[in-house]
Formats: C-alpha cells, structure tokens, sequence
C-alpha cells in the first residue's frame, strides 16, 4: 500500500512528496528544498521513517520543483528521470533562478527518460505513468490503481488549475489534459497536487470552476 507524505518548501510553497510502501523504498518526486533548513527537514523524515530514498523524478521541470535536485541527487544517489520534454524548461531554471535573485545549485541532467505507459516500480508498487502537458510542455503525473493515489504536479490543484502562462503553457492543452487523463479516474483517487492541499478526483469533478 502507498503512502504519500508531503513537505513544502521553498519561496513557492512547492509541495515534495515523499511516496513509499510497507518496504521502506521511497521515491522524492520534485524535491523544492531550499534552505539548509529545509534539506534537513526532509532527510529528518527520511530518517525518521527509516526510508530508502531509489528514486528521485520530476513531474516538470519549473524552477520551485527542482530547487532540490542537486541534493537529493547526492545525498542519496540517484539519477534525475523527467520526461525528455521538459529538457527547455530544465534548462531555462538557472536564468531564471538569477533573475528571480535566488541562488540555485544547477540540477544534475537527467539519466532516465520517463513517457505515457511506462510504469515506475519501487518496493512492492508501481505508479503509472501519464502524460498531462498545459501548465507545463511535457508534465507528467503519477497513478496508482492499487492505492488510489495520484501525483499530480501543477496540472490540477484544489478547485483550482495549473497557471498556462509560463512558456509551453497552454489553457486549452491543460484542461484537455485533465478531461482525458484524471477525470477518467475513480472519484475516491486522493490527488496530491504540486501545490495547495491534497483533493480528490471526486470534489474536483464536483466543484472545480474550470472544469464545468
Ligand atoms: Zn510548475
């Protein structure tokens, strides 16, 4: 069974999520430390819960979502997997990191190329692979069948959506996105979005003003 814990970092208030099994292996999805503090929040609860860190992936590439990549990448040795398009917007963080005045350790480049139908092992579960692109050129989301849980990057918030502003956003993209991929779900899938509390597929199909 699946477990998902959240951290929020960073100026952003990114959501990191930790999601792990009765086996202890974990994947950090988006790590948005920043501080030295909050790099030590998250190994805490590392510790805490006697996890092992096996993978470490990105459901996109903007800049609140990758704070962390150089850390986690090292502290516990592991190899950045994103999909191949967000490359751009893994690249535009640093210019954009100097501009916003933030100092960012560059991401290390990713070693694993993740697309719609793979399926992301760890421990005893397996998370799905789906392509969301709108808030971002190639976002991807994270679903489990099993455990009804879905990591789901800035595609869909609490009665709320992804902004499409950033380059390669797009509003029409996003809420097709949405329609096909996570409005075909159950309504008791937990979403656990990049920021903002948890919702689910139900309150949001319900009561989300941009998906009437
Ligand atoms: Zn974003």
């Amino acid at each position: 069974m699946i477990e998902v814990a959240s951290l929020t970092f960073n100026p952003f208030q990114e959501n990191t999520y930790i999601v792990y099994d009765e086996t202890k292996e974990a994947i950090i999805f988006d790590p948005g430390c920043y501080t030295k503090a909050e790099e030590q929040l998250l190994v805490d609860f590392i510790t805490n819960h006697q996890l092992q860190p096996v993978r470490l992936i990105n459901t996109h590439c903007h800049i609140d979502h990758v704070l962390g990549n150089y850390f986690v990448a090292e502290k516990y040795g592991l190899k950045l997997e994103i999909h191949k398009g967000e490359l751009p917007v893994l690249d535009a963080v640093i210019p954009y990191g100097t501009m916003m005045g933030l100092k960012v350790e560059p991401s290390p480049a990713p070693e694993v190329f993740l697309e719609e139908g793979d399926e992301v092992e760890f421990g005893n579960s397996k998370l799905a692979v789906l392509f969301t692109p709108g808030h971002s050129p190639a976002s991807i989301s994270f679903y489990s069948q099993a455990s009804e849980v879905l990591i789901a990057g800035d595609v869909l918030f609490y009665e709320s959506i992804g902004r499409t502003d950033l380059p390669g956003g797009d509003f029409a993209t996003l809420i097709k996105s949405i329609k096909t991929q996570f409005f075909t779900l159950e309504d008791q899938v937990r979403v656990f979005p990049g920021h903002g509390p948890a919702t689910t597929i139900g309150h949001e199909r319900k009561h989300n003003p941009f998906l009437r």
